[in-house]
């Protein structure tokens, strides 16, 4: 640590770790408690680890899924439409039974699941069991949720009238997901959809539609009527459009690019007949903010994490570190040396850290930005990675100094690693101009706070314009139930996936008044 005599901040610090994080107790049966920290998915992948490889060997090649056309969308949104009042109708206890069902269906499918990941979206084994255990809980959550949400609610009023409040689906809902949580952002949208009644025409990314295929069979084999849900693989500009075009779309639920966000909004805005809601969850230029009072080793940690574990290809993950002048070439150095021991490569290798990225395109799209970096910035450190393409779409991690904030234009959706230094004598001397810079920005997904001054962490969730502000720790992995997620900005409209507010958004209201 610098020396506290020229380093005010030192002085206030707790000498001590970071005080731990104390919530409230997690909701019964969420896989929650154990994701609480990375080690614990470690720990499962290593308890599984038979089984994980029996099931990555057996599955040899990737289901083909058939693709729709944009006629083909339209019909399913006739017939969704025109099965919604049906599904509607259904009991909540028995939609919610349905998606506990499918809980524990696809918990003791685990493995299948996972190798059908690694092998279609190429993650690693950790990545594959938190996400199987995300979309596990997802179903869990909102079937809990929905039991206490959706119930009719008693509102007071004179003598002699009784008033209820109903919620109820919408109609048929369009559920667009991405390919970097094929499985439980596809689970999380459609089930969400459903318990609250509406019938969903569901569109997982071009790149992964088999294992959302696979959870499409088994809500179905958990007693989900055929008529209220179906699967449309295509690409975004024909399949997408067709059925957010639809005159009777009801309600939009979007994960992905903002621009794509924006796009969705205007078609909507721009159609006859009723004003349709969206629910976007889009990208984020995440910051963490490293004061000069930091845990060194904890810094390093945290920001191997949430850089460039999944290769950096989440929305929630670091993408602008700014850290303290003071003890900012400690750090870096520190950084550099636990990049240098990153496992890159194939994915199906259960020690492998960092695998590829997801397709030519995104490879492509990355490597312009590294070569821009190259001229534009300074290189802090490489860590190499596989070269050609026959093993995957590598992108070597990397970490390249910036000269401020304003800088970082738009999110890199990949394991690079941009820094800027804070602090007297830069473009950002102190916390509350450097919040400011990172809030000009415009996104607002999440954010990383590492201090050991408990006033300033809060002084800096005060000001930041975010959904997430993870204090003392990494930054990814939201974990349904606890950490309630989404971002507001150019990150998207809210609700929160895996959070109270986020059923409500699906649903109408009705407020019956009846004079007795
Ligand atoms: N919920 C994930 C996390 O907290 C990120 C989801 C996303 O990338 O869209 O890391």
């Amino acid at each position: 640590l610098a020396d506290p005599s020229v380093d005010p901040d030192l002085l206030l610090a707790s000498p001590l770790a970071p005080s731990k994080l104390s919530g409230q107790p997690l909701p019964p049966q969420l896989y929650g408690a154990e994701r609480r920290n990375s080690s614990g998915v470690d720990l499962a992948v290593i308890a599984e680890r038979a089984p994980l490889l029996a099931a990555g060997r057996a599955l040899t090649s990737i289901p083909s899924v058939p693709e729709a056309s944009s006629k083909g969308a339209a019909a399913a949104m006739d017939r969704l439409d025109a099965a919604w009042a049906g599904w509607n109708a259904t009991p909540l206890a028995e939609r919610c039974a349905i998606l506990d069902r499918a809980a524990a269906a696809l918990d003791a499918a685990l493995p299948e699941y996972c190798a059908l990941l690694v092998k279609e979206a190429h993650k690693t084994w950790p990545d594959a069991v938190a996400e199987v255990r995300e979309a596990v809980d997802f179903c869990r959550y909102y079937a809990q949720q929905a039991l206490h949400r959706l119930a009719p609610v008693a509102l007071p009023g004179p003598t002699g009238e009784k008033n209820t409040l109903h919620l109820h689906g919408r109609g048929a809902f369009v559920c667009i997901s991405p390919w970097n949580f094929p499985l439980a952002i596809f689970a999380g949208q459609v089930v969400a959809a459903l318990v609250t009644g509406n019938t969903v025409a569901a569109k997982p990314a071009e790149q992964t539609p088999a294992v959302a295929a696979r959870f499409v069979e088994l809500l179905h084999k958990a007693g989900l009527p055929r008529e209220a849900l179906c699967l449309l693989h295509g690409p975004g500009e024909t399949v997408g459009a067709a059925l957010v075009a639809h005159p009777r779309t009801a309600g939009v639920c979007f994960t992905g690019s903002t621009q794509v966000a924006k796009i969705i909004q205007r078609t909507l805005a721009a159609k006859d007949g009723p004003i349709v809601p969206l629910i976007a969850e889009t990208g984020g230029l995440n910051a963490m903010i490293v004061d000069s009072s930091a845990l060194p080793e904890q810094v390093v940690d945290a920001v191997v994490q949430s850089a460039f574990r999944s290769a950096g290809q989440r929305c929630s993950a670091l993408r602008l570190l700014c850290v303290h002048e003071g003890i900012a070439d400690g750090v870096l150095h520190m950084i550099d040396g636990a990049l240098q021991e990153l496992k890159v490569g194939d994915p199906a290798d259960l020690a492998t850290d960092v695998g590829p990225v997801i397709d030519a395109e995104a490879h492509a799209n990355l490597s312009r930005h590294v070569e821009r970096l190259g001229r534009e910035a300074k290189l802090l450190a490489e860590r190499g990675a596989p070269g050609g393409s026959e093993r995957g779409h590598f992108i070597a991690p990397a970490m390249f100094e910036l000269a401020g904030v304003s800088a970082m234009k738009e999110e890199v959706f990949g394991p690079v690693l941009h820094v800027v230094r804070w602090g007297p004598g830069t473009a950002a001397p102190d916390v509350e101009t450097l919040v400011a810079q990172i809030n000009a920005l415009g996104y607002g997904l999440t954010l990383g706070v590492q201090t050991r001054i408990d006033s300033r962490a809060q002084r800096i969730a005060e000001l930041a314009r975010v959904g997430n502000v993870y204090v003392n720790r990494n930054m990814i992995g939201a974990v349904v139930g606890v950490q309630p997620f989404g971002g507001e900005g150019l990150s998207g409209t809210g609700p929160k996936a895996g959070g109270p507010n986020y059923l409500p958004r699906f649903c109408g209201e009705q407020t019956v008044t009846i004079n007795t």
